[in-house]
């Protein structure tokens, strides 16, 4: 079972705090496995943040009529989801404090619709309340089911970024000294403390955000900061599966993974969690751990720094559409860095880049001698040690099934990637993940005799 006294940083935030009923479940999933001394970093609700940008948008407009109506609506989801949660004397308390957050919010938005500009600034400090919203609902709902005192600290008291609002990037080092100076202390003394993730402020105490998504990597930073054993991403899915179980129904949980094979799946498509949002936790030996608040007693996907892997396929993921392009070894070099190109291997012919969206803005001349493959191809990626152990039986096994993908490439230690016509995707998929599975079960199978040469065939 569960140490319910080591200490951890849990993140909650987004799609599993949709309404009074998930948030009461991610509540409860998060008490049955910790009931002091922790951080918990809390994002928006789902879809407040783009509520809010569009808000924004519709305050640069000059409409102020309209986007005070937004954020009133806003405010009042929010209100619902607070009576419905909290027995009605903490409800009130919370809606109280939930309103005058929205007074602020509506004088920016106001500020906004006068001036009809929205700077990336003042972008910041409206986004913000979707975090200030949350936190506020969650650290409440955990009043009433924790033992212990549960203190909601800004995230921008403590979390120093730059000044590049949109982006911001943190001062580790200062969030380090401030939450020992003021945090640790109340950890120690078995304390919950809730914070915001996805905010900070400069130095000068001017609201910034990290980007969209960055509420995992202030879990991440906290977690270093307050020297935690444990990170616990809260979703609504169990884990990290061999495939996206929405699609592949025997796809099984994968117990633990690496970073590396963790950023692997990233790249390939899959979407779980940002690699790089983890790294400072990871980096530190931070343990970080995907877990279901539908599940709370199941432990979920261990992610770890390094781990000892055997040399078999893990998990794979795709793009549906890649436009696959062949173009002269002479230009090759040049367009290996263009920010739409996924892969870039050499052939007989010359160089095969595969893209995520049409090539179009390399010069002229380049992409006209280049020679783009008449119909967009699916890029299906499995990931897992040493693929040249495993690549070419995986290659047989659709050989067997009658397809034929046009190209493979085994051009990272981590991942064997073939392309196929997308119509073939499904089938590919299927056929692959059978023998993903069967290499599963044994742990390793004989080795077969050839091997897959690095570049593509
Ligand atoms: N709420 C922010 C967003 O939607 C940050 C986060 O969820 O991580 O991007
Ligand atoms: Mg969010």
């Amino acid at each position: 079972m569960v140490d319910s006294a080591a200490l951890r940083v849990h993140k909650l935030g987004g799609s599993i705090l949709s309404d009074a009923a998930a948030i009461r479940q991610a509540v409860g999933a998060l008490s049955a496995v910790q009931q002091r001394s922790a951080v918990v970093v809390v994002s928006a609700c789902a879809g407040v943040t783009d509520r809010l940008y569009a808000i924004g948008q519709q305050a640069a407009t000059g409409n102020a009529v309209e986007a005070r109506r937004e954020l009133q609506e806003l405010l009042e989801w929010h209100c619902v989801q607070v009576r419905q949660l909290l027995p009605p004397e903490a409800a009130l308390q919370t809606e109280a404090a939930l309103r005058e957050l929205a007074v602020q919010a509506d004088q920016l938005c106001q500020g906004v619709a006068y001036l009809c500009e929205l700077t990336p600034r003042t972008s910041d400090a409206l986004l913000a309340f979707g975090e200030l919203f949350a936190s506020r609902i969650v650290a409440d709902a955990l009043r009433t089911v924790l033992p212990v005192p549960v203190l909601l600290a800004d995230a921008r008291h403590y979390l120093v970024t730059d000044a590049t609002f949109g982006r911001a990037r943190p001062q580790l080092e200062e969030l380090c000294q401030r939450v020992c100076c003021e945090l640790v202390e109340h950890l120690r003394g078995d304390a919950v403390v809730v914070t915001q993730g996805f905010i900070g402020a400069t130095p000068e105490g001017i609201t910034t955000t990290l980007g969209r998504g960055g509420s995992d990597l202030s879990a991440a930073l906290f977690a270093v900061a307050v020297g935690a054993e444990e990170v616990v991403i809260w979703k609504n899915v169990p884990g990290v599966f061999t495939a996206d179980p929405a699609y592949v129904a025997d796809a099984e949980l994968v117990a633990e993974i690496s970073a590396v094979e963790m950023r692997e799946l990233a790249l390939a498509g899959a979407r779980v969690l940002h690699s790089e949002a983890i790294e400072p936790a990871v980096a530190s030996g931070i343990r970080v751990r995907v877990r279901s608040v539908t599940e709370p007693s199941a432990l979920g996907t261990l992610i770890l720094a390094r781990r000892e892997a055997a040399p078999v396929p893990l998990a794979l993921a795709w793009r549906q559409q890649c436009w696959v392009y062949h173009c002269p070894l002479s230009v090759f070099g040049s367009v290996i860095g263009h920010p739409s190109v996924l892969l870039a291997a050499v052939s007989r012919s010359g160089g095969i880049l595969v893209a995520e969206s049409p090539v179009t803005s390399v010069g002229e001349e380049e992409t006209l001698s280049w020679e783009r493959w008449p119909a967009p191809q699916a890029l299906i990626s499995v990931v897992g040690k040493s693929p040249e152990q495993w690549a070419v039986s995986m290659l047989e096994r659709l050989m067997h099934a009658g397809i034929s993908c046009r190209a493979c490439f085994v051009e990272s230690p981590w991942a064997l990637r073939v392309l196929v016509p997308q119509e073939l995707w499904g089938d590919t998929v299927s056929c692959i993940h059978q023998e993903l599975l069967r290499w599963r079960r044994r742990g390793t199978v004989p080795s077969s005799d050839a091997g897959v040469t690095r570049g593509s065939g």
